[in-house]
């Protein structure tokens, strides 16, 4: 969990290197969903475009479904979700049903100024999701990916007018849910500051014994 910005997508990408379990994040199911224009594209489409938060009995459909598959059996890195306290309450419904529990919630924070810098500076691949920024993290040919070759856009959710409004959702919203997993002792926050590297380092020393 952190804000937008605060790289929690590319620290994902890296644990579930790491850990070899399946990367959930539900801002990627969202996206993937708009971009194939499939029934639940369509209905999201608008809470994404204006950066609002998509309704929880949505969501909790979604995650419960992509948390069922056989493949994340093994564990699962989620990402972007929970996001309200209602989501939490949810995650805990599908969690029970599933017999699988959370080992660690890893909460990320970081300056307001940041996030605005990393957000309007990031580019993505439409084509395999690898994330690139064009200052800390540029790719090797300008604007097209380092893994497949594809042309680099901007989400449009990136550009600064609904970069801020995502930061009041998540203080409205979101900041409320921080905690809720510091009474269980799994939470774990971090500095999410710095290089991507550095970053990496710190979430590693919080994960459990092997
Ligand atoms: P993200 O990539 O995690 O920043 O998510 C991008 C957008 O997808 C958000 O601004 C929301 O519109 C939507 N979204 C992603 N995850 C959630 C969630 N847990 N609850 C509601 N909306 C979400």
């Amino acid at each position: 969990m952190g804000p937008p910005g605060v790289g929690k997508g590319t620290q994902a990408r890296k644990l579930t290197e790491f850990l070899r379990v399946p990367h959930v994040s539900t801002g990627d199911i969202l996206r993937e969903a708009v971009h194939d224009g499939t029934a639940l594209g369509k209905k999201v489409r608008p809470y994404l475009d204006a950066g609002q938060l998509v309704p929880d009995e949505l969501m909790a459909d979604l995650v419960a479904e992509r948390l069922g598959r056989p493949d994340a059996r093994v564990g699962f890195i989620l990402d972007g979700y929970p996001r309200t306290l209602e989501q939490v309450a949810a995650l805990d419904r599908i969690l029970g049903r599933l017999g699988a529990t959370l080992d660690r919630v890893f909460v990320f924070t970081t300056e307001e100024t940041e996030v605005v810098r990393r957000l309007s500076g990031r580019r993505v691949c439409p084509n395999c999701g690898a994330l690139y920024h064009v200052e800390s993290r540029p790719p090797k040919g300008a604007g097209v990916c380092d893994s497949c070759s594809s042309a680099l856009v901007q989400r449009p959710d990136d550009q600064e007018d609904v970069v801020r409004r995502r930061l009041l959702v998540y203080r409205a919203q979101t900041l409320p849910v921080l905690g809720a997993y510091r009474g269980r002792g799994i939470q774990v926050e971090l500095d999410g500051g710095g290089e991507a590297e550095t970053v990496y380092e710190r979430l590693k020393k919080g994960l459990p014994e092997a």
